[in-house]
């Protein structure tokens, strides 16, 4: 169903379902939004936009505080949803569901801190910066994080005073309506959130309609072809979280258990469903490499693997899809055809369901391996000789969004971490944990330099710079060669 103007609307050009990937039953149906259905959407949110945007931004917060209370308070509730939708294990989906409430006190601190006002008096006059809402914004979301990360443009363009059409993922159409039915209940506008659902036609016709601007998280293919599309409109906000072919480097490590910990969580977290997800594990060859890949070999066979209402609890749920389960599969074939030795290789573990096993695949010394991302859980393995190697292994990739160094010299880390190119860069700690503190988003084709995280609030707003005097007065010193009269 669509919401429209502050209406459920059952109208669309075809029936669409969503599936629980763990028991291939269908959990949802109904119509994908066609361009009548956008349309309409964009319509209410420019008419709902004058009003929003006039309201005092403490006037905006109450209904963002109003909705994080609901979602707090039935947070275990969304977190079965997520489960349920996307295959997560319940730890997993707790987490975001924890993620969404963390949010909204980010977006606050964030909207007055980055987009406040500010004012100082320069050459008799007051200059300061204020922050104006852009428009109407169109919300894209990824079946990853169906609740966090379209949340996670959604609340501050809210803050900033835009009005919003949602068009979240199709494989989780589900967890978006029970999110939009918070901020109903929250009290908001009709007009100020829309929501339009369906698949990638949905999604061209609301880029291709009158916004202001498109928030987008989701794959590198789907934000270049925007990117593309949008070339030659900058008038348009464009802010695209893409995704990465993420390095974990392993340096002079004593700790194995810890390193293979972190290794784990960074490869295999979501079932390596996460955009932060390590790819590439480069270690360099030192004391304890053979004992921690051994280590990490052993650790990764024995993860739990099922459904999130299973016992016992799995570490790992389903991936999305069969079709993505697939696709994984024949990865791994191809990077064995290319000469990659599995040292864990990756197997569908049920007929007819996307569960598989993680991989763990030597690359080393296979030349022209693609850089792309494999969006499952399959780490290849490089194993490098020295710092110089792993920094131009780290870095030989379009993209850039984490990395992580395990090591303990800090001197090794710094070494390291001031040379590889990414947007999130940790130490000691997985790739896959980022703070809502912090601005997250990558470089080269993992984003277009627009970080979501903290640093959304910058996108969503934009500054106004005045000089200001109360006065309408002559100075004492006409400027050379102008007399009045
Ligand atoms: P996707 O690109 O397939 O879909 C994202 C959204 O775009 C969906 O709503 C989809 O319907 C829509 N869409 C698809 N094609 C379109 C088109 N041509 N025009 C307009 N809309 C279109 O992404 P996904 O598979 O749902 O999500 C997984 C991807 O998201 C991974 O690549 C992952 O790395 C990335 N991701 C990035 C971040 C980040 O913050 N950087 C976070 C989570 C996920």
């Amino acid at each position: 169903m669509q919401y429209i103007n502050g209406l459920w609307v059952e109208q669309g050009t075809h029936l669409f379902t969503s599936l629980n990937p763990a028991t291939g039953k269908e959990i949802w149906k109904s119509h994908a939004a066609g361009e009548a259905e956008v349309h309409s959407a964009i319509e209410t949110a420019r008419a709902a936009f004058p009003e929003w945007s006039q309201k005092t931004y403490e006037e905006r917060y109450q209904y963002v505080d109003t909705f994080k209370q609901r979602v707090d308070a039935a947070k275990e509730e969304l977190a079965l949803l997520i489960a349920q939708e996307t295959g997560k294990a319940l730890w997993d989906a707790r987490s975001e569901a924890a993620a969404v409430v963390s949010k909204l006190g980010f977006s606050d601190e964030a909207y007055k801190e980055r987009t406040g006002r500010k004012s100082r008096m320069a050459a008799g006059a007051n200059a300061v910066v204020t922050h104006r809402p852009h428009g109407v914004m169109a919300v894209y979301g990824p079946y990853n994080f169906p609740a966090h990360l379209p949340n996670g443009h959604i609340t501050p363009a809210l803050l900033a005073g835009n009005t919003v059409v949602l068009k979240p993922s199709e494989q989780t159409p589900m967890v978006a309506e029970w999110m939009v039915k918070q901020w109903i209940a929250a009290g908001l506008p009709a007009g100020v959130l829309n929501l339009v659902q369906g698949e990638r036609d949905t999604g061209i016709a609301l880029a291709k309609a009158q916004i202001d601007g498109l928030l987008f998280t989701g794959s590198c293919a789907t934000g270049k072809a925007l990117h593309a599309q949008f070339a030659g409109r900058p008038e348009v906000m464009l802010a695209l979280e893409m995704g990465g072919n993420n390095p974990l480097v392993v340096g002079d490590i004593t700790n194995i258990q810890a390193a293979v910990l972190e290794t784990l969580l960074s490869a295999f977290t979501g079932t390596g469903q996460r955009c932060t997800c390590a790819r590439r594990l480069v270690v360099i060859e030192g004391k304890n490499s053979q004992a921690y890949l051994d280590l990490l070999v052993a650790s990764a066979r024995k993860l739990v693997i099922g459904a999130y209402d299973e016992e016992p609890s799995p570490f790992m749920g389903p991936l999305i899809s069969v079709r993505e389960a697939q696709r994984m599969l024949d990865a791994q074939a191809a990077l064995e055809t290319m000469g990659g030795k599995p040292l864990l290789r990756m197997v569908s573990l049920r007929e007819g369901l996307p569960f598989v096993s993680p991989a763990i695949i030597d690359m080393t010394g296979v030349d022209d391996v693609p850089d792309t991302e494999y969006f499952g859980p399959m780490l290849q393995l490089y194993r490098v000789k020295n710092a110089a190697e792993a920094v131009a292994k780290a870095n030989a990739t379009r993209f850039g969004l984490s990395a992580s160094v395990l090591c303990d010299n800090p001197a090794e880390y710094q070494q390291l971490a001031s040379q590889i190119r990414a947007g999130l860069i940790n130490w000691n700690k997985q790739t896959t944990g980022a703070s809502g503190a912090g601005p997250f988003g990558g470089i080269g084709v993992s984003g277009n330099h627009r970080p979501a995280g903290y640093y959304s609030a910058d996108y969503c707003a934009y500054p106004v710079a005045s000089v200001e005097s109360e006065k309408l007065a002559l100075p004492e010193q006409l400027p050379v060669g102008l007399t009045i009269g």
